[in-house]
């Protein structure tokens, strides 16, 4: 497998992603990250920089921790599929599928105290079932991801809260939640807050 630590350097299972990637858009963040963000796919901004949730949605998730007390680079961030979908189309089941493999190993490796699913997309390929996002954001399911069980809060995608401002408190009380459950500031080890600046 084309991997090398958390990093894919080099895969070729999607061929229409290959088509409209610019790069591989691997996830970011310390590799013993407590707290794992999952999106679907990167946009054009990320594919750009090449990190996930940048431009406006990632301002939004940058703010939404740091008022929790946590800077972006204290979590991991990563996504579903690692390579950006033509015209920001959802994903296929057979892209979701192809990298998931990639997805799985990066969870094993973290072993993370919790996952959280940014969107419908990430949600329910890591529950495996529907989830009706807003309803269900802020609740904490187990996940079966490989031979591994997590525990996965699931939250709006940060990019709702700038089409509709009445997911704003949705998406902070989940990050919130989420940063509680994963132990930020706790004396006995858990995620540090703002990389103990
Ligand atoms: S999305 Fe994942 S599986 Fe598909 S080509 Fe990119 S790295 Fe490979």
């Amino acid at each position: 497998m084309p991997m090398e630590g958390l990093e894919v350097t080099a895969c070729e299972r999607c061929p229409d992603l290959c088509e409209s990637r610019s790069r591989i858009v691997n996830g970011v963040g310390p590799a013993d990250a407590d707290l794992v963000f999952v999106g679907e796919a990167p946009g054009a901004n990320e594919d750009e920089q090449g990190e996930p949730f940048v431009g406006r949605s990632g301002t939004v998730l940058d703010d939404a921790l740091r008022d929790v007390g946590l800077a972006r680079a204290d979590v991991r961030i990563t996504n579903c599929v690692r390579c950006r979908p033509p015209e920001n189309r959802d994903p296929t089941n057979a892209e979701l599928d192809n990298c998931r493999e990639y997805l799985e190993t990066e969870l094993r490796r973290l072993d993370p105290e919790l996952v959280v699913t940014l969107g419908k997309v990430p949600s329910e390929h890591l529950l495996d079932r529907s989830v009706a996002v807003t309803s269900e954001a802020g609740e904490v399911f187990d996940a079966r991801v490989g031979d591994a069980t997590y525990r996965l809060l699931v939250c709006v995608h940060p990019a709702a809260t700038l089409y509709d401002r009445s997911q704003e408190e949705t998406f902070t009380d989940a990050i919130e939640a989420a940063a509680e459950l994963a132990g930020v500031g706790d004396a006995d080890g858990g995620q540090s807050r703002l990389g103990d600046y």
